[in-house]
């Protein structure tokens, strides 16, 4: 029960690879190229990495994957993105996070070249979105997505963003702080809780537009949404199945108690099914991007 709208994150993914593909048909002599690196086995990392190659080809774009063992050095690693910086057939290279053994990953994406620097993550992407160059910046896959899904919701229920409280939980490079970026940039009001935020409740009960990016399983509970507010739930959580008699033994949650926000949002993303397909479709719109700015020709959008 409840009477939210369902914000379609499928859907949504569908219309932007179609809307990409159409694109692609009409760009002669120009095919965007993907590069993903992958470094060792993690089989979460892999199915990821499968899952954008996939796109990527179904997009009609060049892609290719480059596997390297798990015990590569920072120099191997560096040498591949040299090499790929330097290649025109590719226009977006992705290195696929994290790295194993916990290895940090900063200089390896500072070695991407900018502009073909697709995840957002390189500091001159995040710096433009900073400034609010929205129009030059990268901007990293799930927010981009999100921002997306956070409009049309807005504008079915001709909700205004302008002026609007909204409130971010998380402040992570890759999702909370350049979700709040961008929600600066279409005027909302911008507040970001994190885990040294002092009385979270009373925080989110503020929020018209509320953001979840924590990764805590349905921590933000039904009575903490503000009536009529949109909710975008970000989280990926997995969690024990309910149902004894289910298929399989966990399922996945938000960070937002789904069904207790039901009655009270007017809009929410579900998990799955939500933020989560938008990421690979705005992965695919950074890469036709960037091959767009590469060649000179001007991004359609
Ligand atoms: P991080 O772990 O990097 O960041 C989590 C943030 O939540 C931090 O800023 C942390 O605060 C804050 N936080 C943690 N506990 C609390 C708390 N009790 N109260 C308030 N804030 C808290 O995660 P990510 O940003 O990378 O990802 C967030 C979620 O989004 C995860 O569930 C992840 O699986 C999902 N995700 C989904 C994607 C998709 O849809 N494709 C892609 C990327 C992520 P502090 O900074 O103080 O530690």
């Amino acid at each position: 029960s409840g009477k939210a709208l369902l914000i379609d994150g499928k859907r949504g993914s569908e219309e932007v690879l179609a809307e990409i593909t159409e694109q692609v048909r009409g760009l002669d002599g120009l095919q965007p190229g993907l590069a993903v690196i992958l470094v060792g086995a993690d089989p979460a990392s892999q199915v990821y990495v499968g899952a954008k190659g996939k796109a990527a080809k179904a997009c009609g774009f060049h892609s290719v994957q480059h596997d390297l063992p798990a015990e590569s050095t920072e120099a191997e690693i560096l040498a591949v993105i040299q090499k790929l910086n330097a290649d025109p057939k590719i226009h977006g290279i992705l290195l696929q996070l994290p790295l194993p053994n916990g290895a940090d990953a900063t200089r390896i994406i500072e070695s991407i070249a900018p502009e073909k620097d697709v995840d957002g993550l390189h500091p001159i992407n995040s710096g433009l979105l900073a400034i609010g160059d929205i129009e030059r910046a990268l901007i990293p896959c799930t927010p981009a997505g999100s921002m997306i899904l956070l409009q049309k919701a807005a504008a079915a229920l001709n909700f205004k963003l302008q002026g609007a409280e909204a409130v971010v939980v998380g402040r992570s490079n890759l999702v909370g702080k350049p979700i709040a970026q961008l929600l600066l940039a279409q005027n909302a009001t911008v507040t970001i809780a994190h885990s040294r935020t002092r009385d979270l409740p009373a925080v989110v009960r503020r929020a018209d537009v509320l953001i979840a990016a924590v990764g805590r399983p349905e921590m933000i509970k039904g009575d903490w949404i503000k009536p009529g507010a949109i909710v975008i739930d970000v989280g990926i959580n997995r969690v024990p199945a309910t149902d004894p008699a289910a298929k399989s033994k966990t399922r996945l949650v938000g960070d937002v108690a789904f069904a207790e926000s039901l009655d009270t949002a007017a809009a929410i993303t579900p998990v799955p099914g939500g933020v989560g397909p938008m990421t690979i479709a705005m992965l695919m719109s950074n890469t036709l991007k960037a091959a767009l700015r590469i060649s000179g020709r001007k991004s359609g959008h």
